[in-house]
C-alpha cells in the first residue's frame, strides 16, 4: 500500500494566486505486523518538517508579494540582496532566505536598503518556544 499526504494552499481572494498542491510524504507499507503499522518516528518527522516547509514558504512568500510596491506611489521595489534569517520554533530552527530591497526614491529615506521580512519577524524565536 502506497500513502501520500498532500498540502493544499488555497488562494487568496485576488485572481492572481492559484491552488497549489504539493506532495509532501509519501510511504509504502507492506503486510500488517508489528514494526508496519502505522508511521515510525522518522517518517512523522520528514511529515511534519515538509508541512512546515510548505507553510512557512506560502506565508513567507504572500508577505513579500505584499510588500513589494512602494506604499506611497506602488512602484516595485529592487531586490538588493539576500541573507538567511534564522528563526527557532518548537520544531526546529528555520533558515528563511530574507532579501534586502531598495527604497523607493519617490520618498526620502533614512537608509538606501530595508529588510522587509527582517522588520516582519523581529524576534528571532516564536513565541511558543520562548
Ligand atoms: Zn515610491
Amino acid at each position: 500500500m502506497k500513502l501520500t499526504v498532500h498540502v493544499i494552499v488555497h488562494p487568496e481572494d485576488d485572481v492572481e494566486s492559484a491552488t497549489v498542491v504539493r506532495e509532501v510524504f509519501a510511504v509504502d507499507r507492506d503486510a500488517l505486523a508489528t514494526d508496519t503499522l502505522g508511521l515510525h518516528l522518522c517518517e512523522a518527522q520528514d511529515l511534519l518538517a515538509a508541512v512546515q516547509d510548505t507553510v512557512v514558504t506560502h506565508q513567507v512568500s504572500t508577505a513579500l508579494s505584499a510588500q513589494v510596491a512602494c506604499p506611497h506611489c506602488g512602484a516595485a521595489r529592487r531586490h538588493k540582496d539576500s541573507r538567511p534569517i534564522v528563526m527557532r520554533t518548537l520544531f526546529g530552527t528555520l533558515r528563511v532566505d530574507s532579501p534586502r530591497w531598495w527604497h523607493c526614491g519617490c520618498q526620502p529615506q533614512t537608509t538606501t536598503t530595508f529588510s522587509p521580512l527582517a522588520a516582519m519577524l523581529p524576534q528571532r524565536i516564536t513565541p511558543e518556544l520562548s
